[in-house]
């Protein structure tokens, strides 16, 4: 399914403008390409600079030379295990694209979507848990998912795992053993041994499973997002709604540079309220990437507040709103909040509430306003990130039932004598199923779904 014999190549930098821009090649003939693209500085070739290494020099483009830095990293000490060349340049997208085509009509294959951690994956550098926290990393959107992410990727479930499959080859080799020498007067394991054995181990996979869903539920929370103008009191706002101390406030515009997530309890239940850059079309370029996850954001999210300053009101921006939020309203008296809220509502048609995340004035109201229109909503599951752990919960589940089943076959001496093989058909059952999560038996169906979650150049 994933050919892993020939070079591919991708833009691996997000979408969009930035100062850097990444192209990425992997396979045979990475370092090839790169040394007929790359001039380094110094007059070694590329073919000849050392693993680990970053070289300044300049790409050839376009008749043209642009400067940038080579990363070398060779077969097998690489992401993928093969040989593995970044090129970092200039982030325009323009540019990356045009050098891109280049090598792919040098010879490079375009990679698909996942195709570099497929690699990683395929070529035994990394278990199949810990692809799947890479690919909950990339779209990770919040702390919560993010760490429940990272714990993914450092694989502690592929641990898990893999200590229970030695655990179960273990009394396998018992089980089996008996079967082998059921003449023998050799008593192999009792079933009382083999029961409190198998017991221990369930409830070590109830417990991965039920950490697991607490992790997977921020995934799924419905989200609500705070935009609006630099400065307009966004990260005050978090503050005041969440009761933590999480966005940096302060009185620079643009300091809120990406994105801000806290849990954060309503009528309804748990949400998690998102704080982004504020979209503000002058601002520099530098703040790109911080502009486009704002964008990403909008798109999705379940509510989104646009949060207006009543110090310097401008009316929203008719892009996708749910509630207007006039904040700063402690330095307006009450008619003039009431004139201002006028005119928002006049402007957009929507509900405009009132707030101080300074005092806290009409936060709970804002927080009543928010859950109604979440329960009106009705907000969809996101199934992509729940998918993402549905293959885990599966496995873990199929393994754990697979193991009760082998404890109630266990129930006495004679039965496990009795019905021994059995009990090994379901120890066997069990350890595939944990071979999922090691990454070590996976249907190629079941990969091709995962690694499609991945965006290309990952
Ligand atoms: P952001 O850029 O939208 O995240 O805005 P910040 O939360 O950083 O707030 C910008 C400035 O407005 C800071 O100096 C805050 O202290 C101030 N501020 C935020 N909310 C209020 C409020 O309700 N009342 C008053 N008086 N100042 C506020």
């Amino acid at each position: 399914m994933f050919d892993t014999g020939d070079t591919i190549a991708a833009v691996s930098s997000p979408p969009g403008a930035a100062p850097r821009g990444i192209i990425r090649l992997t396979g045979p003939d990475a370092l090839r390409f790169a040394s007929n693209w790359f001039d380094p500085d110094d007059a070694l070739p590329v073919h000849a600079q050392p693993s680990w290494s970053r070289i300044p020099g300049r790409v050839r483009l376009a008749g043209t030379t642009i400067p940038a830095t080579a990363h070398i990293f060779r077969n097998p000490r690489s992401y993928t295990r093969a040989d593995l060349v970044e090129l970092h340049l200039l982030g325009a997208p323009g540019l990356l694209a045009l050098l891109l085509d280049d090598l792919v009509a040098a010879g490079a294959r375009r990679a698909g979507p996942g195709e570099f951690t497929a690699r990683a994956f395929i070529n035994g550098g990394i278990g199949l848990a810990e692809a799947q926290g890479i690919a909950a990393l990339i779209s990770a959107q919040s702390d919560a998912e993010l760490s429940a992410a990272r714990r993914l990727l450092t694989g502690q479930l592929s641990t898990v795992a893999a200590v229970a499959r030695e655990e179960l080859a273990d009394l396998l080799s018992l089980v089996e053993g008996a079967l082998d020498f059921a003449d023998e007067p050799i008593d192999f394991i009792t079933a009382d041994q083999l029961r409190s054995r198998l017991v221990a181990l369930a409830s070590r996979l109830d417990a991965t499973l039920a950490a697991g869903a607490a992790a997977e539920r921020f995934g799924v929370l419905p989200r609500i997002l705070l935009a609006g103008r630099p400065n307009a009191g966004k990260s005050s706002l978090l503050n005041r709604l969440t009761g933590l101390d999480r966005a940096i406030s302060s009185p620079i515009a643009g300091t809120t540079r990406d994105r801000l997530a806290a849990p954060i309890k309503l009528p309804i239940g748990d949400a998690l309220i998102i704080d982004v850059a504020g979209v503000d079309p002058s601002t520099e370029q530098i703040n790109q990437l911080a502009q486009d996850s704002a964008s990403a954001a909008v798109h999705d999210s379940d509510l989104i507040l646009q949060v207006v300053d009543a110090a310097a009101p401008v009316d929203p921006p008719a892009t996708r709103c749910d509630i207007v939020v006039l904040n700063k309203c402690d330095l307006l008296d009450a008619a003039g909040r009431e004139k201002l809220s006028a005119r928002l509502h006049a402007a957009t048609g929507l509900e405009v509430r009132s707030v101080s995340a300074a005092t806290g004035a009409g936060c709970d109201e804002l927080l009543a306003a928010i859950s109604e229109s979440l329960r009106a909503r009705r907000m969809d599951v996101r199934e992509q990130q729940l998918a993402l752990a549905v293959e885990h919960r599966d496995a873990l589940a199929a393994a754990t039932q697979a193991i009760r089943r082998a404890i109630d076959l266990a129930a006495s001496d004679a039965r496990a004598r009795a019905d021994a093989e059995l009990i090994a058909v379901e120890l066997h059952e069990a350890a595939d199923r944990l071979g999922m999560l090691t990454g070590e038996l996976v249907p190629d169906e079941l990969l091709g779904r995962i690694f499609a979650r991945f965006c290309i150049g990952k």
